[in-house]
């Protein structure tokens, strides 16, 4: 039986390639994929639910591309601290971490991301203490349980403390073990078919924790089962030393001999990059997680996500790991990067490249909007499947109520979502299925999700 819904008399933007908007239009679901979008209302359907979207803005679902849904349990710590004092005093408390919290944490995270609009998130899950069981699994579990659309990337860490890295030895795993473990997490969770509810990425945490021999093994490993790659990058000032000292050369420079630049590719963070640096990413299609508020929260540095855009880099936004991004909201990332991209002008001229356009016209309301979506497709490569309102393309969809004290009377809807507070959520579907109505999850119980959460922080604390 097809299950029809309609949306009809909000706002539409559309971001498909040319940016089509409709003032006051109409969408149509059927069977979980989107059969029409376009203005005026919507054409009879026997059987459909229709939805009243006046006074709302209907936006493609938001894609989260940076996340550590573990990290949900550990919000608050090392408040002062910079990337590696955060965390060197982090990795013991995580070093912890059983199955039973995570899957707290996971939960409550990707509740709490659903309520901030995303309907696709990655999760980079580099810490696997010993005998902490199925973390990954529970992750998984969880996805599925609040309904989002969900990329696992299976991390990992083999370059402890006594072999020059950051993290204690007690929380690295063996290249062989990693490597045994990813290939069965996609045994287990990869569905390479359209419309997957769960795809698998590779993805070594980054280079202060990894062997470049992991990284090389990774690489091919992904690209023999046709995945994607994933690793943290060019964060902060400290990483850039740390390869300098160590491989000679700049972080970007370290991965591209690596042979880990690519279409098949996303980055998180891509702070500190020579401007030969933003050509490259360009030129190899290597997409880059752009996370603002964990970047400012961590006094990392602002990236250059305009110039990245310039150069064609697809940029997604991610709200990264909890623990440094204590409010992780997805929709609040959009204004977040509207800010940074046009800060980067008013910080002097050390911060902006030559030729770097900053300041006030750094970066549009619909740019941002377009990172949070398609360009967020992009990064996890399923551009054909989700970002966009268009005809064929999965009912991921995000319907913001824009009529009520916050932004009542801004003429302009894409300006009231992300100049303005973060907004209800009138709707939010998953391939149609609706997971957030009038700002509740509907998936699960949000006090249970809390308590739950509560009694593994309380645990991790102790
Ligand atoms: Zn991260």
């Amino acid at each position: 039986m097809s299950e029809l819904l309609v949306i009809e008399g909000a706002a539409i933007a559309t971001v498909d390639r040319v940016g089509t908007e409709h003032r006051c239009g109409h969408l149509m679901v059927r069977d979980g994929r989107i059969a029409a979008v376009g203005p005026g209302p919507a054409p009879t359907m026997e059987g459909a639910r229709r939805v009243d979207g006046s006074g709302c803005l209907l936006t493609p679902g938001l894609v989260n591309t940076h996340h550590h849904l573990y990290q949900w349990a550990t919000r608050g710590y090392a408040q002062q601290a910079t990337l590696f004092e955060w965390l060197t005093e982090l990795y013991p408390v995580w070093a912890r971490i059983t199955e039973p919290q995570v899957a707290a944490a996971a939960a409550a995270g990707l509740g709490w991301l659903a309520r901030s609009g995303c309907t696709t998130t990655t999760d980079h899950h580099y810490l696997f203490p010993q005998g902490a069981g199925d973390l990954l699994g529970s992750t998984v579990h969880a996805a599925g349980r609040i309904g989002l659309r969900f990329h696992p990337c299976r991390g990992s860490m083999d370059l402890g403390r006594s072999g020059g890295g950051l993290p204690p030895d007690e929380v690295v795993e063996p290249i062989d073990a990693i490597l045994d473990a990813t290939r069965y997490a996609v045994e287990r969770f990869h569905d390479p078919a359209p419309g997957a509810m769960v795809r698998v990425a590779v993805a070594p945490c980054s280079p202060f924790s990894v062997s470049a021999e992991l990284l090389t093994e990774s690489a091919a490993l992904a690209r023999s089962l046709k995945l994607r790659l994933h690793t943290h990058l060019a964060e902060t000032l400290d990483e850039e030393s740390y390869c300098r000292e160590r491989h000679g050369c700049s972080p970007v420079e370290y991965l591209d001999k690596l042979g880990w630049l690519g279409r098949d590719v996303w980055l998180a963070h891509a702070v500190h990059l020579a401007p030969a640096e933003i050509a490259r990413l360009g030129a190899t299609g290597t997409g880059v997680a752009h996370c603002p508020s964990s970047n400012a929260r961590l006094g990392a540095g602002t990236a250059p996500s305009r110039a990245l855009l310039d150069v064609g880099a697809p940029v997604g936004l991610g709200v990264d790991g909890a623990a440094s991004q204590e409010a992780g909201r997805l929709v609040e990332e959009m204004r977040q990067a509207m800010y940074a991209a046009r800060q980067r002008g008013a910080v002097g001229a050390l911060a902006r490249r030559p030729g770097e356009v900053a300041g006030p016209t750094a970066l549009t309301a619909r740019q941002a909007l377009a990172m949070a979506t398609i360009g967020g497709a992009r990064c996890v490569g399923r551009a054909d499947e989700i970002g966009s309102l268009e005809p064929g393309k999965l009912a991921d969809l995000a319907l913001w109520r824009l009529d009520g004290l916050g932004h009542a009377g801004i003429a302009d809807p894409v300006a009231a979502l992300v100049f303005g507070a973060a907004s209800p959520l009138e709707l939010l579907t998953v391939g149609g299925a609706v997971v957030v109505e009038r700002d509740e999850l509907r998936t699960a119980d949000e006090g249970t999700l809390a308590r739950d959460l509560a009694h593994a922080c309380r645990e991790i604390a102790a």
